[in-house]
């Protein structure tokens, strides 16, 4: 064979393309279109060389980005000359590596249909096996202990290939080939008990913990009212939903009422909680989402889940493995230890978790996805922004629902949800994320990025980095950048960033916020009218204490027809702290606000997980109510106020002329809504910009959300919203990881502020 007539061309493909089946997939193409040359991994993702006639080798790159498997996702690919070798056949080469890796970490993701049908084929070797996997599918994050991804660098290093798994798994052809936790029931991990005997146990009204992906799930009947009552009391968890698991999107209908859209998001490979309303005659126990006409359904996402759901045969409560509030168990010892008071029976395993995996939870809004929180399946994978960080950024995200990012090139790898900092054990993880995932994405930060609030963990964590220049960041503005670099976009926009708290520049707390804002910079232009918050962080915990703040201001809160004075012994207590300003740092939280209605209509009074009376008092809302309470904004120079107040007052008069509470509810949803688009029309007059972003947990309210959306749409404005990350304290790490990189372009200083 002579090199004439002969091409070669060298094709480097980026994105997540290790690990997902690609090098079997390239050379499947090379064979089929007879082309000789070689394909490998390397630290920036995959190199192919590839050589034949002209016309094939253009067949060859035309094809190679249309067919690609499932769970790879390219991001570039580029081509170029390479001298002709004129040797024949088509061969893998092993992995190596050297110089920084760029390649990407790919997410766990959910069983595949193929893998699925193996497991249900009594003539199939796997038949009935709780760990099969191919490239298509299975666990990846959450086992991987080092890089490159090869099967030493996984949990699944102690399991020796049994020859069957091993032909597979160097067969080029094969749908396993280089699949690295390949297994089987002669060679793989084993279950502690049979999936049938922990079903039989869950049917009998006990709780069994089920070790998953990424840590242990606590499962039993959904239907039986008893076992789940049995589970809220072990569990220490008084009102907050637990999610369902469901065998098929047959079942979750049965549930629930699901549209395209969410039937879609539910059956994806990454499996996420999908919030959805729920049906009326949903054989589901009361007091698996007390409060709320809502249901966080899921799909199996794993094979050993779905086994169990065939099984059980009907939906079963799969909630997060601890109690209360501590983080999810994942490691087999502390599993045992803490779970053993709350669980009858354990269904466990022998393949070690490495990295501790929450499921995700998503609601869709206008037939997309919105994200609550982003993490088994979807982490860590990376968000692609339009310009590149010159040095590496870590960003540490806020203390509660912590994640951390690393931001390197024109990515930004958002981890897996970590938790609330103030827990020990979630601090533990969340040094460890900084140091495990910086090490899989072979990122060594130049800059750490962190909350200007100089009491959060992270912060404090962040400050004391040595060898790392430092940035804070303000809260708000890092909600309003996650929102835009979500978007892809830089700004300016009017950024409205409603929350619980937020440190604010002047050393109160925010959280009703209008910033005109870039990814540099911002000036705050508008904000609800700051009122004491007394207690300070126990406000945030009994609703009540905001209740009597706003009815202090309206000089009502020593009238005893209200009945939220009644039913609060401490009124007096608190109205002194406010009104002496002890312990009473000022906000300008509209999360705070809906605290004060939602005890007023006597919703709730006190809460047992963050925004419980915002989501309850969203949950009673009248739909059909098209009024609203009408805002009033006070200029200031030229910065607005909007007086919350004057809501509370609206509320107030609505209460006494025996208005029903749905309607109230609705009326002040809209009426912040309207002040929402009030404010930004004013901005809009002041500054030109009539792009608008919308960010902040206040924002996951779908009223809110939907009426602000629509009635900034009708007067003009472009609205962004959130899509990749939360909106909530999730996707802070993400906004204080581009504001970093863009200041850096910038310089010092931005447009504005
Ligand atoms: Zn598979
Ligand atoms: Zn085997
Ligand atoms: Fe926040």
């Amino acid at each position: 064979m002579t090199g004439r007539g002969l091409i070669r061309r060298r094709i480097d493909v980026s994105g997540i393309v290790q690990g997902v089946g690609f090098r079997p997939y390239v050379y499947g193409l090379a064979q089929q279109l007879a082309l000789a040359g070689w394909v490998e991994n390397n630290p920036s993702g995959v190199r192919i060389e590839i050589e034949g006639p002209a016309e094939l080798v253009d067949d060859f790159v035309e094809q190679l980005p249309v067919g690609a498997p499932p769970l790879a996702a390219i991001e570039e690919l580029t081509v170029s000359p390479a001298v002709v070798e004129a040797a024949p056949g088509f061969r893998i080469l092993e992995s190596r590596r050297s110089g920084p890796t760029a390649a990407l970490v790919a997410p766990d993701v959910a069983p595949c249909s193929a893998c699925l049908r193996e497991i249900r084929t009594p003539q199939d070797r796997r038949f009935g096996y709780a760990f099969t996997n191919c490239t298509n599918c299975g666990p990846r994050y959450s086992i991987m202990t080092d890089i490159p991804y090869d099967r030493p660098n996984t949990t699944m290093s102690a399991f020796t290939l049994c020859r069957q798994c091993e032909l597979e798994y160097g067969d080029p052809t094969d749908r396993r080939f280089h699949a690295q936790p390949v297994c089987c029931p002669a060679c793989g991990p084993r279950l502690s008990i049979t999936v049938d005997q922990a079903a039989a146990s869950i049917r009998r009204g006990m709780i069994v913990a089920v070790k998953g992906v990424g840590g242990y799930h606590l499962t039993t009947l959904a239907r039986d009212a008893a076992a789940v009552a049995d589970l809220r009391g072990r569990k220490h968890r008084e009102d907050k939903p637990f999610a369902i698991m469901v065998g098929d999107l047959r079942a979750a209908e049965q549930l629930c009422s699901v549209t395209e859209a969410e039937a879609g998001l539910l059956a994806s490979p990454q499996r996420p909680i999908v919030l959805l309303p729920r049906r009326s005659d949903a054989a589901v126990a009361p007091t698996v989402a007390p409060f709320t006409t809502e249901l966080g359904l899921m799909l199996p996402s794993s094979p050993l889940h779905q086994q169990l759901l065939d099984a059980v045969e009907e939906p079963i409560v799969c909630t997060s493995g601890n109690r209360s509030d501590e983080p999810i168990a994942f490691l087999d010892d502390d599993a045992t230890n803490r779970l053993a008071p709350i669980a009858d029976v354990f269904l466990s395993n022998d393949r070690p978790i490495r990295t501790r995996v929450d499921d995700s939870v998503y609601r869709v809004v206008d037939e997309q996805p919105y994200p609550i929180r982003r993490s088994r399946g979807f982490a860590p994978a990376p968000l692609m922004v339009p310009w590149p960080a010159a040095r590496p950024v870590l960003a540490l995200g806020a203390d509660l629902k912590n994640t951390i990012a690393f931001h390197r090139g024109r990515h930004v790898f958002v981890s897996h949800h970590i938790g609330d900092l103030d827990d020990f054990a979630t601090f533990r993880s969340f040094t460890d994320a900084i140091a495990h995932l910086g090490r899989l994405l072979d990122i060594e930060p130049a800059v750490a990025a962190f909350d200007l609030h100089p009491d959060y963990r992270s912060s404090r964590h962040g400050a004391e980095l040595d060898d790392f220049d430092h940035v804070a960041v303000q809260h708000h503005h890092a909600h309003i950048a996650s929102c835009l670099a979500d978007a892809g976009r830089q700004g300016p926009v009017i950024g409205v960033a409603f929350d619980g708290l937020g440190y604010g520049d002047d050393g109160t707390f925010w959280g009703g916020e209008f910033l005109l804002a870039d990814l540099v910079g911002y000036d705050r232009r508008a904000w609800f009218a700051p009122v004491p918050m007394p207690g300070g962080d126990q406000a945030a915990r009994q609703p009540w204490r905001m209740a009597a703040v706003y009815l202090d201001a309206l000089g009502e809160a020593d009238r005893a027809d209200l009945a939220v004075a009644a039913r609060c012994p401490r009124w007096d207590d608190v109205l002194q702290l406010a009104r002496t300003g002890t312990r009473s740092p000022l906000t300008s939280s509209v999360g705070r606000l809906f605290d004060a209605v939602a005890s007023l209509l006597g919703v709730r009074d006190e809460v047992s997980y963050e925004g419980q009376a915002a989501i309850e008092l969203e949950q009673i809302a009248d739909r059909t109510e098209t009024i609203g309470y009408r805002p009033v904004i006070d200029e200031a120079d030229d910065r607005l106020l909007i007086r919350g107040d004057r809501f509370v007052a609206d509320v107030v008069r609505d209460l006494r002329a025996g208005v029903p509470e749905p309607v109230i509810a609705a009326r002040f949803h809209n009426g912040i809504a309207d002040a929402v688009v009030a404010t930004c029309e004013a901005i809009r007059d002041q500054t030109g910009t009539s792009t608008v972003a919308l960010s902040g947990g206040v924002f996951l309210n779908r009223l809110v959300l939907t009426a602000a959306q629509r009635g900034l749409r009708q007067t003009g404005f472009e609205v962004l919203r959130h899509r990749q990350v939360p909106c909530n304290d999730g996707g802070i790490s993400l906004g204080q990881a581009v504001i970093v990189a863009a200041r850096d372009r910038a310089g010092e200083r931005g447009a504005i502020g």
